[in-house]
This record gives C-alpha cells, structure tokens and sequence, in this order.
C-alpha cells in the first residue's frame, strides 16, 4: 500500500502485504480496509516511526 508519511512532510512511502516472496521488508495486515492495522511497526526512516492501529498512526 501506499502511505504518505504521518511526519507531515508529504513523503509517500510503500509498504509490501504478506506473503511477500521478493524477500523485501513486508508487513501483516488485517484485511480492514477502513481501519487498517499493520504489524509490525513502520520505521519511514529519518522521518517517524510508530505503528498503524485501527486505521491511526501512533508513534511510539
Ligand atoms: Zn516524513
């Protein structure tokens, strides 16, 4: 999926779904489309890092 950095600055950064073969970073997903969470946490490096809950970005 595509995200835009929860920093503010506007990056747009992409994350993978598991099963992912290409043996890149990949995240599990819960399949909700309108409150998503994401384990495990997503690092935009140099920018924010923290977790995708219930379709809310929380920094931790
Ligand atoms: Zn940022």
């Amino acid at each position: 999926m595509l995200y835009a950095c929860p920093c503010g600055c506007r990056t747009v950064g992409r994350l993978r779904f598991r099963p992912d073969v290409s043996g890149n970073p990949s995240w599990e997903w819960d399949g909700n489309r309108d409150a998503p969470t994401l384990n495990p946490s997503v690092n935009h490096v140099g920018h924010w890092h923290g977790w995708l809950r219930n379709g809310e970005w929380v920094s931790c």
